[in-house]
């Protein structure tokens, strides 16, 4: 049996840990739970310990859950791959994208953004490793795409997101997620002013604090694993 609050209490715990022991503000690290497969049951024992900030990655999946939950005060956050036939929901039912890794899809977002909400707060995703498999903007079209993301109205670009290959030596993980916070010390010294990276999941977190992380998206530590039934 999974016992969600003791997860988030020992997680918050370990976070403020790692925050001491890297001299970091433990204010400045937003703790996601990244919800995607698990049912509003899960989401709500979450809620029950005071967590209200959630991920999710599969858009149909997310409005059903959003909607069910739209009592509660909760900041929505979308992680996975943007398809541009899900663009206008995307751009209506959250608060934050941390994936835009295109022209387009910013421009989509900002297109469908309605009138009446704050803008759409933006993450680029940076394929810092420079896999041609991995999902994520190169790093030489990086700084173009920053200055059209500033220019529109409807769009907030707040920073960047990565997702490294996966790796199990902490020294080994540290190195995208040090590579990540030099390219936004970059940025901030041509005046782009972002206050976020969102980078370190549940088996790098200590690595993503560690370089400088202010968002960390954390599933499996907090839900347990996930099933698939696709
Ligand atoms: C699923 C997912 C996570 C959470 O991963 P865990 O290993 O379960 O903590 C974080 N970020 C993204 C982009 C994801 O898709």
């Amino acid at each position: 049996m999974i016992d969600i609050k003791k997860n988030l209490l020992e997680l918050r715990q370990h976070i403020k840990v790692l925050a001491k022991q890297y001299q970091r503000d433990p204010d400045h690290i937003k703790l996601l739970a990244v919800s995607k497969t698990h049912p509003t049951e899960k989401i709500k024992q979450a809620i029950a310990v005071g967590q209200t900030c959630f991920a999710e990655s599969y858009v149909q999946e997310a409005i059903r859950k959003i909607q069910e939950l739209s009592q509660q005060q909760l900041e929505w956050h979308f992680i996975g791959r943007i398809q541009s036939n899900k663009i206008r929901d995307i751009a209506k039912h959250f608060t934050w994208v941390h994936s835009v890794a295109s022209l387009k899809a910013a421009q989509q977002l900002d297109h469908y953004r309605p009138d009446n909400m704050p803008p759409l707060n933006i993450c680029i995703q940076v394929n810092v490793s420079e896999e041609a498999s991995k999902a994520g903007i190169h790093l030489a079209e990086l700084i173009p795409l920053a200055q059209h993301i500033k220019a529109l109205p409807k769009l907030n670009l707040r920073g960047l997101m990565t997702i490294p290959k996966i790796n199990h030596d902490f020294t080994q993980q540290r190195q995208p997620y040090r590579k990540l916070y030099l390219v936004q010390q970059a940025l901030n010294l041509q005046d782009f002013n972002l206050d976020t990276l969102s980078m370190g999941m549940t088996n790098d977190i200590a690595a993503a604090i560690a370089e400088g992380a202010t968002i960390v998206r954390v599933g499996t530590a907090i839900f347990g694993e996930r099933i698939y039934d696709e």
